[in-house]
């Protein structure tokens, strides 16, 4: 039954319609943010059910993790690109726990998904935060924290240092940016606890690293990491 706001709404689909953020077609009622055919061929990695893959691979002698996953991959150019630009430039903070909740009903099976005690998204600093609005990597926790039951702690970690760590430092440089990016205010609220660190996108690793080895230098902790996408 048509009550008045879906009559509005069918009236504003008319003059804008929503649009598929991969494919560009238009959306049928029931769907969100993708269309069911992009949904479906949206480049699943898996990674959460295979163990030593090439995610935990990056980390190897870098960061000790328990486990690591993202829910899709994506070379450059592929339309599946859109959805973490539209997540991080185009102020869509709502697509961030749209795709987190899709991602947990994936994976809430999974044994060692179901032995986190916290999601902890990956801190900007709070002046690109200011600038930006929100943090992206929130928005995927607060999604996957809804469909998971497992709490998001945001206030633990905090970013300190304004520059981004960059793709092409060295191993030098990538420790002194352990040493001054992350700080850990409550590191007692981490003792013996399985931590999931969430971040919307994975390429080298750096500031994943950077976040986990502050947390394990400050607590004895057990890190798992949590990606949308991995490049
Ligand atoms: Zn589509």
């Amino acid at each position: 039954m048509l009550n008045r706001s879906n009559y509005l709404n069918a009236f504003l689909e008319l003059f804008y319609p929503r649009l598929c953020l991969v494919c560009g077609d238009k959306l049928i009622a029931t769907e969100t943010y993708l269309c069911l055919k992009c949904q479906l061929h949206l480049p699943r990695t898996n990674f959460h059910n295979e163990p030593d893959n090439p995610m935990e691979q990056l980390f190897y002698g870098r960061l000790p993790i328990e486990r690591a996953c993202a829910y899709f991959d994506f070379k450059k150019g592929s339309p599946y690109q859109k959805i973490l630009h539209q997540l991080k430039y185009r102020g869509l903070k709502q697509l961030g726990e749209y795709m987190g909740a899709q991602f947990a009903l994936e994976i809430q099976d999974t044994k060692w998904i179901q032995s986190v005690d916290f999601l902890c998204p990956v801190p900007l600093h709070p002046r690109k935060e200011r600038k930006r609005g929100y943090n992206q990597s929130y928005h995927l926790a607060k999604g996957l924290s809804d469909k998971l039951g497992i709490p998001v702690e945001q206030e633990a970690l905090i970013r300190k240092k304004f520059s981004s760590t960059q793709t092409k430092k060295g191993r030098y440089e990538r420790w002194e940016n352990v040493e001054t990016i992350f700080e850990l205010r409550h590191p007692e609220r981490f003792e013996g606890k399985h931590l999931l660190l969430i971040d919307d996108v994975v390429t080298t690793g750096a500031t994943l690293e950077a976040c986990g080895a502050t947390i394990l230098r400050d607590c004895s902790a057990k890190i798992s990491i949590l990606t949308l996408a991995i490049a």
